[in-house]
């Protein structure tokens, strides 16, 4: 379970769209804007706000015969194959199809579950976004900074441990419970706990200054394509085992971005041909009190207002039961992001309460026979809310992206340890030296 080297795409910058992909490269970026074509490895446009999105040369998916993520490399902006288990893993849902009335309802499980050949050992889809993301960085000469409340940090610090690879990991207070690993964590992890009163945003905060100093680069969140097209292998993965693009995608979101990744994958398999023609509907959810994208939408904004759409952050964060859905700062309005995803596939977004996502956490365990994360009853409970209001038809072929679960179930096979903080941040504007 290696990631082989990768390379960069060289340093070409700044082409206009109508020069086509230089010969060596597997991709180009372009800006979902201005349409600027970029053959360098880069995270922002020159000129505006929009997400920069692979173009892939391969249009014709062609499945790689290892067992995890790397099968879809066609569509990984990474250069060498990445031969981890660790992968998406699509199946067929009885017993919650029944309980709901429908007919092809389709787990995409993301976690660890090896009776379903599902090798997520850090339980969550921030696994499919961690390995193309280092396998992609590794060769830049720097070292990585993210921020996290929890399972991304667990996800990258797994995949540091599995390859040695460099990354600084901020992680907020609330997180730290979370910081754990099936395996003995390495030197190359370096965690910075932040103090009790910092929520996430802090932690953006911390990592950004961190990701400034000499050696240290962002990895960028939602601008990263690499972690966009990790994500994204959920819907690639699910559609070809259904062997056409589902009619609705389920998920929680508190970033959005899988399910930008998610459109974006669906309009590769559009292009691909042999999926279908009609993008799948994006059903995405946020976890009560705290829903500025639910807000924002239904007002039919692009623009998420502070005052209105999140009043009190702090303290609606504090009563979320999937607090991990508590991103302040959303990619939500740039050009490429979560509204243009919501509007280009019609979509519809939920807000569920606490109660409705705890009852979905104990339902999907009592029906398919597998622990998952509260964020992932939060889309379970937007699926049975989508099936009482019609939203659904009993027919159609609905994917729903459990984006973590089987914890119990690894906690059964790994003996688990704790990843312990090598740095302090009481804030997010504690000297950097004290830190690095
Ligand atoms: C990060 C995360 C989400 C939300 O994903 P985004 O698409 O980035 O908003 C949902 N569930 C789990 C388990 C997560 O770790």
């Amino acid at each position: 379970m290696t990631i082989r080297e990768t390379v960069c795409c060289g340093n070409i910058s700044n082409h206009p769209s109508s020069i086509s992909i230089p010969g060596n490269l597997k991709y180009e970026l372009t800006c979902t804007s201005c349409k600027t074509n970029y053959f360098d490895n880069r995270l922002k446009c020159d000129s505006d706000n929009g997400l920069l999105r692979a173009n892939y040369r391969t249009k014709k998916l062609e499945l790689k015969n290892v067992p995890g993520i790397g099968k879809f490399h066609d569509w990984l902006p990474v250069n060498d194959l990445i031969t981890t288990d660790a992968g998406p893993v699509t199946y067929r849902s009885t017993e919650l199809a029944d309980h709901l009335g429908l007919k092809n309802l389709f787990i995409g499980f993301n976690g660890y579950w090896p009776e379903k050949g599902a090798f997520i050992k850090t339980c969550s889809f921030k696994e499919l976004e961690a390995f193309p993301t280092l396998a992609k960085s590794r060769n830049s000469g720097k070292t990585l900074v993210l921020a996290s409340a929890g399972n991304t940090a667990r996800a990258f610090a797994h995949v540091s441990a599995m390859t040695g690879v460099d990354v600084y990991i901020v992680v907020p207070g609330s997180g730290t419970s979370r910081m754990w690993l099936p395996e003995k964590p390495r030197d190359s992890i370096h965690f910075i706990q932040m103090g009790n009163k910092c929520d996430y945003t802090d932690s953006i905060h911390l990592a950004e200054r961190l990701s400034a100093a000499p050696g240290m680069q962002a990895e960028g969140g939602a601008r990263n394509v690499a972690r966009r097209d990790g994500m994204g292998t959920v819907m690639l993965d699910a559609s070809v085992f259904m062997k056409r693009m589902p009619d609705h995608y389920f998920q929680a979101i508190g970033s959005g971005t899988g399910g930008i990744a998610a459109w974006e994958a669906a309009m590769r398999l559009v292009d691909d041909g042999k999926f279908g023609k009609g993008l799948p509907q994006l059903h995405l959810s946020q976890n009560l009190p705290f829903v500025p994208m639910f807000n924002a939408w239904k007002a039919g904004r692009r623009e998420i207002i502070k005052d209105i759409d999140m009043p009190e952050p702090k303290k609606l964060i504090h009563e979320m039961y999937a607090d991990i859905l508590s991103n302040r700062e959303p990619p939500y309005s740039v050009p490429g992001g979560v509204y243009d995803a919501m509007c280009a596939t019609n979509g519809i977004m939920y807000a569920i309460s606490n109660n409705d996502a705890k009852k979905g956490v104990d339902l999907f365990e009592e029906m398919e026979g597998i622990d998952i994360f509260p964020p992932a009853g939060v889309a379970v409970a937007s699926l049975i809310e989508a099936v009482d209001a019609g939203k659904v038809k009993p027919d159609d072929h609905i994917v729903l992206n459990i984006t973590g679960g089987g914890v119990k179930r690894v906690e059964r096979d790994y003996h688990l340890h704790k990843i312990e903080p090598t740095a302090y941040a009481e804030n997010a504007n504690v000297p950097l030296e004290e830190i690095i």
